[in-house]
């Protein structure tokens, strides 16, 4: 007897009476709980397509529709992407040899996140897993996706462990990093790592982002850190004096920019090697510490200045800075020194002196805000900060 569309009337009424339901009206635990029941009632959804997916491919019923696959049938029947009939497919072939992760996603017991887990397993090592199911879905039963994960990654490396060393070795060479720029003016950075090469750069990360204090006010996402804490990372290897020298000189930062462009009038030119155009504004930020090679082209592009590569500021004077300003001099911030750029109140570009009397500790954020927003000018010896107004911010003074 077979009747699958009373159930599914009856599925469909009580989904209706959900989405009529004021949740304004619910407790939070009432929230909780009904929302802890469509999840149980997902991975059942979940069970009972993978049955009838089998079911469709044991009748062979899509070469009925002239369709030469499963997947190709269910693109056509269900209107999805190929990658997601793919994975369905997968699940109830996976699923047809796994009766305990069946009946415990049909029952709720265990989500589709444990239980993709465990068809990855499965599809991973056949023979041995119907061995260890039992204890894998009562694993599932009880712990975090998470640690589901490396349970599993432990069961097959005893399953198999030259099966696994020849697989880790197998995965280390689609380890890959993509830096490219995009149209829209920034660089977009992708891949894959090894686990160790991953882990450094994780630890590396974090260690930057820890040991920025931070100052207060910080509004950045922890994306928008992580982000910096690169650029961090590699700004100090470039800065870094033992490093290979190539083709006769430290590959460096250039910015190519002309004349009229730093001065504040409308130039021709300001720009990044590989990063392309960037705004004249973050060309007089990038020339104003020293910490950047640069090439100044008056007019079209007959270089004025070109490789012109000793910093402007000596190290010398930046150690006098340092003395000074002992690290951001922004108020409230206080960054590091290793952190800050030296910026020139009245840029060289307009005539400014590289003098301690003209340069200021910044770190890089606020070097971007006294760019863009604020101001800076020193008032008798000490620098002053600006609101984009015009009023004065509070200076407490080297922290
Ligand atoms: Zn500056
Ligand atoms: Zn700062």
């Amino acid at each position: 007897m077979f009747d699958s569309l009373e159930p599914m009337s009856t599925l469909r009424s009580g989904i209706d009476e959900l989405a009529t339901e004021d949740l304004a009206f619910a407790s939070d635990d009432e929230l909780e709980a009904s929302l802890v029941e469509i999840e149980r009632a997902m991975g059942a959804l979940v069970a009972e397509r993978a049955r009838r997916v089998a079911e469709v491919e044991r009748r062979g019923a899509f070469a009925r529709d002239g369709l030469l696959s499963l997947t190709m049938w269910l693109v056509h029947r269900l209107r999805i992407a190929g990658s997601c009939a793919g994975r369905y497919v997968r699940w109830a072939r996976a699923l047809e040899r796994m009766p305990l992760t069946r009946s415990a996603l049909a029952a709720g017991d265990v989500t589709p996140s444990a239980a993709a887990v465990l068809v990855a397993a499965a599809e991973s090592r056949p023979d041995e897993f119907p061995g260890v199911e039992e204890t894998l879905v009562e694993a599932a039963r009880s712990v975090p996706v998470r640690d589901l994960r490396r349970l599993v990654a432990y069961w097959r490396q005893a399953a198999d462990a030259a099966g696994a060393e020849d697989e880790a070795e197998w995965r280390h060479g689609l380890r890959r990093l993509h830096v490219s720029p995009t149209l829209e003016g920034m660089v977009r950075v992708d891949g894959d790592l090894d686990p160790e090469t991953g882990q450094t750069l994780i630890t590396a990360l974090r260690a930057v982002i820890d040991a920025d204090v931070g100052s207060t006010g910080d509004l950045r996402t922890y994306a928008q850190r992580r982000a910096d804490a690169l650029g961090e990372i590699c700004r100090r290897y470039l800065d870094s004096v033992d490093r290979p020298i190539v083709a006769g000189e430290r590959p460096h930062l250039t910015v190519t920019v002309d004349l009229e462009t730093l001065e504040g009038r409308t130039g021709r030119r300001c720009e990044l090697d590989e990063a392309g155009v960037i705004t004249p504004e973050a060309a007089r930020r990038l020339a104003c510490d020293a910490s950047v090679a640069r090439i100044v082209t008056a007019g079209r592009s007959e270089p004025l200045d070109a490789g012109r590569r000793t910093p402007v500021v000596s190290p010398a004077l930046r150690r006098a800075l340092v003395i000074r300003d002992g690290g951001c001099r922004f108020p409230g911030c206080g960054r590091p020194p290793g952190w800050c750029d030296a910026h020139h109140v009245v840029h060289w570009a307009d005539g400014g002196r590289t003098a301690l009397s003209n340069l200021v500790l910044l770190c890089r954020p606020h070097h971007r805000a006294v760019h863009r927003l604020f101001g800076v000018r020193m008032v008798s010896g000490r620098p002053e900060f600006l609101r984009p107004d015009g009023s004065a911010l509070e200076d407490r003074g080297p922290p």
